[in-house]
């Protein structure tokens, strides 16, 4: 058998898994299989991110090349694997899903751009066929707004399937952000990339761990990480509705003036409830805002990780 030491692992294949005890298996045989053709060194760095079934107690049967992670509780998904980015060894390192809708097979053609000398080789999914169309809807959105909001570029379809050089690994590990966008912040860093297109799978099994508040949150959250430009759009709201207002007010002066009484108490109403609407959601932002430098301030660690399992197969 051959004797890799930690220190010359060329691929580490990094996935966070939230109750996923049924892909397990299945997962961790698709890339065995995928990976052994390509004659590297690797590991599989599989995080249980909390679950409450029984995905830990699968995984810690495995040995290297298989290592597990376990965090404490459930920490969400980026943290997750962020905690699977910062334990792997290799020089080239690919993270994606547990549940099959990233194909292991595209890993192939991953460490093929690796090979070409890409250190950045993003994924593109086509999911025309397995996405609902409102989610595809949703997320095609959500890429438009984060574009806008934030000056940084992505595409729609991008997710976390990815193969990044450990020089990128190491700068990504550099940004010390809470709630840290992944896939934003590897666009940020700016490394010279390439990206190939794959057909997303079916979910193997289970359900979907990403239910509309968590991906509502997720982007509220990542465009908050990135940009303060939601700040900067109450000025030009409150410029907008003063200027309404400033024009409603020569209306009824002018009618004051010809002999007219401005009727009815309803556009009142209505004026000001806008004006309350306005300035409410712009407090929502400020205070979002606010809670990021909250928690930032307290400095908290982004994952705790209770155990990890890597027994060597002598
Ligand atoms: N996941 C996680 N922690 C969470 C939610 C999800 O580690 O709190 C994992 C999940 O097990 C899966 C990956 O993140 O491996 C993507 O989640 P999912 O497939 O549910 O998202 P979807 O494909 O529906 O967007
Ligand atoms: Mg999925």
């Amino acid at each position: 058998m051959d004797h890799q030491t930690q220190e010359n692992i060329y691929l580490s294949i990094v996935i966070p898994l939230y109750n996923e005890e049924d892909n397990v298996d299945v997962l961790i045989d698709t890339i065995i299989q995928n990976v052994l053709p390509l004659k590297v060194s690797y590991e599989i760095i599989l995080v249980d991110d909390g679950s409450s079934d029984n995905t830990w107690n699968k995984i810690r049967q495995y040995s290297a090349p298989v290592k597990g992670v376990k965090l404490a509780r459930n920490f969400g998904h980026q943290h997750a694997l962020l905690a699977g980015l910062s334990e792997s060894k290799g020089d080239a390192i690919i993270s994606m899903d547990g549940d099959m809708q990233h194909p292991p097979s595209l890993i192939e053609k991953l460490v093929e751009k690796h090979k070409e000398g890409y250190l950045v080789v993003n994924t593109y999914r086509n999911d025309a066929h397995v996405a609902s169309y409102f989610k595809r809807k949703t997320s095609s959105m959500f890429y438009k707004c984060f574009s806008f909001l934030t000056d940084v570029s992505m595409a729609p379809g991008t997710s976390d399937f990815r193969l990044l050089d450990k020089i990128v690994l190491k700068e990504l590990l550099k940004l010390k952000a809470q709630d840290l966008f992944l896939r934003g912040a590897v666009e940020w860093l700016g490394f010279e990339s390439v990206t190939i297109p794959y057909v997303a799978g079916e979910r193997f099994s289970g359900v979907s761990k990403y239910p509309l508040s968590k991906m509502l949150n997720f982007a509220k959250g990542s465009i908050i990480s990135f940009s303060t430009k939601p700040l900067a759009i109450g000025v030009w709201l409150g410029v907008f509705t003063s200027a309404l207002a400033f024009l409603e007010i020569i209306y009824i002066i002018y009618q004051v003036l010809i002999g007219e009484t401005v009727a009815g108490w309803a556009s009142t109403v209505g004026i000001i409830s806008f004006l309350f609407g306005v300035l409410f959601i712009m407090l929502g932002i400020i205070g979002s805002y606010l809670a990021r430098i909250h928690v930032a301030l307290q400095n908290r660690p982004r994952f705790i990780v209770e155990e990890i399992t890597e027994k060597k197969d002598v």
